[in-house]
């Protein structure tokens, strides 16, 4: 095992491979408290990459309602289960977050990679098999809230009584991949352009030992050709080599369909010590660095996910923590008074196809003021202009949003 910084958790760790970085990572930001669980985002994925004999149970993207349903079933709380049972506590020191290699404070306990050598399991990382029918019903308990008949009081932000969420999920294509770290064949790798994490279809032989060790459960057994597969991050989109692109880079399947518009997907750049580069006005750079507006998913796991999420508003906080971390009061209080550059920046969401490499925001008039937790927040009709990997501009969206009228001889047209 070597050691390596993981700047989410705060402090070094171990993991199998020393320290290698891509020149680019692949990272997204979804923002859970706009997701109507339309599932468009799922069959977007399924109708591109897995229609085919065999691929029938694969959903490399899947969108669960928290807190019961997941795909496969409980992979969190089994996950969880699991690791407490050989490393209890998961317990973070957040008392001193701000710094850039340590944002959300320290984590005190074992990452699945640290239990499993303490313990002495002969695998990499803690995990599990999913059974057949744990990959079953991938929308198992869709919309179920807690507390539906036991509460009939009508309750108020910040928090309810009664709640679900929808979790959006996809592989996080991890800095320290736990598939990667599993496989006994080197069949998984991690790009060095873009962090995209690949399973090589002539190495895999079909041992599972990647469904077994990743946290998330995000590569599948296909058992008509009995080897693993998993998200690809749609890549021939992200280096642009699709004819579609134009030769830009653009966004997943799931994220340029997304209804909801919560997703916005991009690349960092890295620096060759695994820092992201200060750049702060890479979209995703800025939401999940500078603003702190988005959190990793279980980042207690170690992998360093890529994947980050705006945490519901209404959802108890010991639930939102345990499963983004201690980041979660800081990044819901910056959403529900977001700054003035936020609230511009938050309209690039599914603005456009194309990766935004870069925003600039021109300052606009006051349109109004609202009161926020008792507080007056001003908002003002700024305008975020992206720009594409060439430096040209590609979208240009305000943030009072325009108002058409249709004309009366078209009213009953579509
Ligand atoms: S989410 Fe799982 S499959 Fe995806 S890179 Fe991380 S460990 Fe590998
Ligand atoms: S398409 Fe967007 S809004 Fe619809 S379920 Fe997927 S993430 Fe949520």
């Amino acid at each position: 095992m070597a050691q390596v910084y993981n700047w989410q958790l705060g402090r070094e760790m171990e993991y199998r491979f020393p320290e290698a970085h891509p020149k680019w990572q692949f990272a997204a930001v979804f923002n859970i408290n706009r997701c109507i669980g339309c599932q468009t985002c799922t069959m977007a994925c399924k109708s591109t990459w897995t229609f085919s004999e065999g691929q029938e149970h694969m959903w490399w993207n899947n969108v669960e309602s928290k807190p019961y349903g997941g795909y496969p079933h409980n992979w969190d709380v089994k996950l969880l289960q699991l690791l407490n049972g050989i490393s209890p506590g998961m317990s973070w020191d957040g008392s001193q977050p701000g710094a850039l290699q340590a944002p959300y404070g320290r984590y005190e306990g074992e990452t699945i990679f640290e239990a499993a050598k303490r313990a002495e399991l002969p695998d990499t990382a803690v995990g599990y098999l999913p059974t057949d029918e744990e990959w079953t019903a991938p929308n198992i308990y869709e919309d179920t809230p807690v507390n539906r008949a036991t509460s009939t009081q009508a309750t108020r932000l910040p928090e309810h009584k009664t709640w679900f969420f929808y979790l959006q999920r996809i592989c996080n294509h991890c800095t320290y991949p736990a598939c990667v770290a599993a496989c006994p064949r080197n069949a998984i790798y991690k790009r060095p352009e873009d962090g995209i994490v690949l399973i090589d279809q002539e190495r895999c032989r079909g041992y599972q030992k990647c469904v077994q060790e990743c946290p998330y459960k995000k590569p599948m057994y296909r058992p008509s050709t009995r080897t693993s597969e998993k998200c690809i991050a749609c890549y021939p989109r992200v280096e642009g080599s699709d004819p579609l692109t134009n030769g830009l880079p653009m966004e997943a399947r799931c994220m340029a369909a997304c209804v909801g518009r919560i997703r916005l997907q991009g690349l960092v750049p890295m620096a060759e010590d695994g820092t992201w580069k200060p750049e702060p006005t890479n979209p995703l750079y800025y939401l999940i660095r500078e603003e702190k507006v988005a959190l990793p998913l279980y980042p207690q796991f170690g992998t360093e996910p890529n994947v980050y999420y705006i945490p519901p508003r209404w959802v108890p906080r010991p639930y939102l923590r345990q499963m983004f971390g201690p980041g979660v009061d800081a990044a819901i209080a910056a959403y529900r008074r977001p700054s003035r550059r936020l609230q511009a920046v938050l309209q690039l969401f599914r603005a456009t196809q194309t990766i935004v490499f870069r925003f600039d925001v021109k300052e606009g008039a006051q349109i109004a003021e609202v009161q926020v937790d008792g507080q007056p927040m001003a908002l003002y009709d700024d305008v975020v202009i992206g720009f594409d990997s060439r430096g040209k501009e590609v979208v240009r969206v305000s943030v009072k949003q325009p108002f058409f009228e249709r004309p009366a001889q078209y009213l009953n047209s579509i």
